[in-house]
């Protein structure tokens, strides 16, 4: 490995001793490269020649660890679908280091899928090629809609079958992150009563994602205030394109405000706040619309392992009042969450100027769609050509078109005065795709992608449909296979996992 490829600079592995195992990721028989992402790789500053090969292959399936690498499986804890697991920790992953992108952030490199460490508990420690594709394409659609997310650098296979219901091929994916730091993460030495080692880990965390509050005094408060406020700012994207993510455990939640882990989450078609795709999801936790309920529950979490540093002391007075400065955060996550998701709404609706009609507005529009089954992608683009002056598309997503008339009339009033800023009627279009994808990664062409992939080594629709999703708001005619649902009956058995 050429040293000027990589150049890690390992703060976690140096900084935070305690919090990790050292590990060494478990050579595959046959690595060959899936995957390799070009352009996050240029972004990294990385060498896509060097890369993009053999060597490539070599070095994220885990059998090769380039210079500077120092392998760890990270330790932390987690509230699973709301019971507490106190050792969860990277049961098949690895962090393999740091990198300084083109932009001066600090990314992690993890590989997932190499390998059984020290917290496997009884897992085999692999992943297989679909699910690590799903991972792959859910990131970079999610990147491509400017929602904060976790990426996939590459993905490497194996060479050897991993057993789940059947034997499957089997892969390794390096994922890209902000940092893996999680709720979790402080809930680990939180449930083991090691408040030094919490603050260790806030300080670490706040150098990190927050380095303008390293001199504060409150700066135990104000990083929970960041993360809720992060967190209420990403649930509204997700709300915002119909995303459920399936598994808002506590340890699938980052501090930075990414998105990660990408197992059971889809994107809903026909708008039903009810929906939940997870086979495991039995009683509906996770369902599309508790998404925000749930987030401030996990904060709520995070606010419990930081009482003791947000305390001037340990007296009860002071224990009293830090329960009530978090209690206020944890109080202003539903308001905060509301005004983002408001911001994306108005955006959406093609809407300027605060007006107070806008909330009822939005809600009655989803209603609408609820009511009638409309595609919730679909259903906003169309609104947008009806901004445009062209109703029909629109209408005729509907069962009862006349249902829409009187909504649209209040939205074409408030559209007029638009709190004074004059739009036309293109322009306004216009704005409306550009914050309203046409193409989402339906859950029909997901599974088509992916069981080409992993079962006839046929990666061409996994590539067509990258290339589709990439460019979200267009609407070529390439992209018209892409844009269209399932339909209801497929969409109403489809569950993942
Ligand atoms: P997840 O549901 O993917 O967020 O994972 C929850 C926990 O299970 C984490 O500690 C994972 O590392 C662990 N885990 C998931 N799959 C495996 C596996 N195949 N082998 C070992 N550990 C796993
Ligand atoms: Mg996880
Ligand atoms: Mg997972």
């Amino acid at each position: 490995m050429t040293a000027s490829t990589f150049r890690f600079d390992n703060t976690y592995a140096r900084e935070l001793p305690d919090f990790y195992a050292p590990w060494k990721p478990t050579s595959v028989p046959v690595p060959s490269l899936l995957f390799f992402n070009q352009a996050l790789a240029l972004e990294l500053g990385l060498d896509p020649e060097v890369l993009d090969g053999p060597e490539g292959a070599a070095i994220f399936a885990g059998n090769q660890v380039p210079e500077g690498v120092e392998p760890l499986a990270q330790a932390y804890a987690g509230h699973q679908f709301g019971g507490f697991s106190p050792q969860l920790g990277d049961g098949r992953a690895l962090l393999l280091g740091e990198v300084v992108d083109q932009l001066g952030h600090r990314r992690d490199l993890m590989l997932k899928g190499s390998g059984r460490t020290p917290f496997s508990r009884g897992g085999d420690g692999k992943a297989a090629v679909g699910p690590m594709l799903r991972e792959v394409l859910i990131g970079e659609a999610m990147h491509a809609l400017g929602i904060p997310t976790t990426r996939a650098l590459a993905v490497a296979g194996t060479g050897e079958p991993v057993y789940r219901d059947r034997p499957l091929p089997g892969a390794v994916l390096t994922r890209v992150a902000a940092s893996h730091l999680r709720i979790g993460t402080f809930e680990y030495f939180a449930a083991r009563g090691d408040t030094e080692r919490v603050r260790q880990l806030a300080d670490y965390a706040i150098a990190r994602h927050d380095p303008d509050l390293v001199e504060t005094t409150d700066r135990y408060l104000a990083l929970l205030r960041r993360v809720a406020q992060r967190q209420a700012a990403l649930i509204a994207q997700w709300m915002n394109v119909g995303f459920i993510h399936g598994v808002m455990n506590t340890d699938n939640m980052t501090i930075s405000g990414e998105t990660i882990d990408y197992g059971p989450c889809a994107f809903m078609e026909a708008y039903n706040p009810h929906a939940v795709f997870s086979s495991i999801d039995q009683s509906g936790r996770y369902a599309y619309s508790n998404q925000p309920l749930i987030a401030r529950w996990n904060i709520a979490r995070l606010a419990e392992t930081l009482l003791p540093l947000i305390a001037e002391d340990e007296s009860k007075g002071a224990v009293a009042k830090a329960v009530g400065q978090a209690t206020e955060v944890i109080d202003a996550f539903p308001e905060w969450y509301a005004a983002a998701l408001l911001e994306g709404q108005r955006a959406k609706l093609g809407l300027q100027g605060d007006d107070e009609r806008d909330r009822v507005l939005a809600a009655d529009w989803l209603t609408l769609l609820h009511e009638h089954r409309v595609d919730f992608t679909l259903g906003w683009r169309r609104l947008a050509d009806a901004a445009g002056g062209d109703a029909s598309p629109l209408r005729s997503l509907f069962l009862q078109p006349q249902a829409l008339d009187a909504w649209l009339a209040r939205w074409r009033s408030r559209s007029e005065s638009n709190g004074g800023h004059a739009l036309g009627r293109s322009e306004r279009a216009e704005r409306m795709r550009s914050v309203s994808p046409a193409v989402i990664t339906r859950n029909h062409r997901v599974e088509e992608a992916l069981s080409a992939a992993s079962e006839k080594e046929d990666f061409a629709p996994f590539r067509r449909l990258m290339t589709a999703l990439e460019r979200p708001y267009d609407e070529t005619a390439d992209q018209t296979e892409y844009t269209e649902p399932a339909g209801e009956e497929v969409t109403a058995c489809y569950r993942t996992y």
